[in-house]
């Protein structure tokens, strides 16, 4: 049985997401990122990869990045939050989604996106209504600068 279902999201009201089937442990590996393989140079010439912040573009290593944007992908599926349950755990060429806590059965399957924090930060509304919620589509490391900027901003509004 897979560990895994597609339906629509609670984070992506248009979309659809992963939820699990059933309660699974910490540490278990749950579906692999799968995609076409293509170089660096591939990735460098492609227009596909404009965007500073390629959702489904993964780094493998030096010479290799793994493109997810396909239909075949089911692990494209998995939203961000901000108190994400999964992460994405690479070994050679193959990238695998991996709980990194507890998850109970029928909760939404969720993945830290990674974004670094830049100008344009303000195109990636973050919907995951968590806890930890800084609004926006940033890597945990660098959401403190987002919370900063808030509290400046309100000091200005005074
Ligand atoms: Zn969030």
């Amino acid at each position: 049985m897979k560990l895994y279902k597609i339906k629509k999201s609670n984070i992506d009201k248009n979309g659809r997401g992963l939820y699990a089937t059933k309660n699974i442990k910490a540490g278990t590996k749950i579906i692999e990122y799968v995609g076409n393989i293509i170089t660096k140079k591939q990735t460098e010439d492609s227009d596909k990869f404009d965007n500073s912040k390629p959702i489904y573009l993964f780094n493998l290593n030096k010479r290799y990045d793994l493109d997810g944007d396909v239909s075949w992908n089911t692990a494209r599926l998995i939203n961000h939050s901000c108190s994400n349950n999964c992460e994405y755990d690479g070994t050679g060429l193959k990238i695998w989604v991996v709980s990194s806590k507890e998850i109970k059965k029928d909760e939404e399957l969720t993945c830290d996106y990674g974004f670094g924090f830049d100008s344009d930060f303000k195109q990636f509304p973050c919907a995951c209504k968590s806890i930890n919620c800084c609004g926006y589509i940033v890597r945990t490391e660098s959401r403190w600068r987002i919370n900063k900027k808030f509290k400046k901003n309100t000091r200005i509004s005074r």
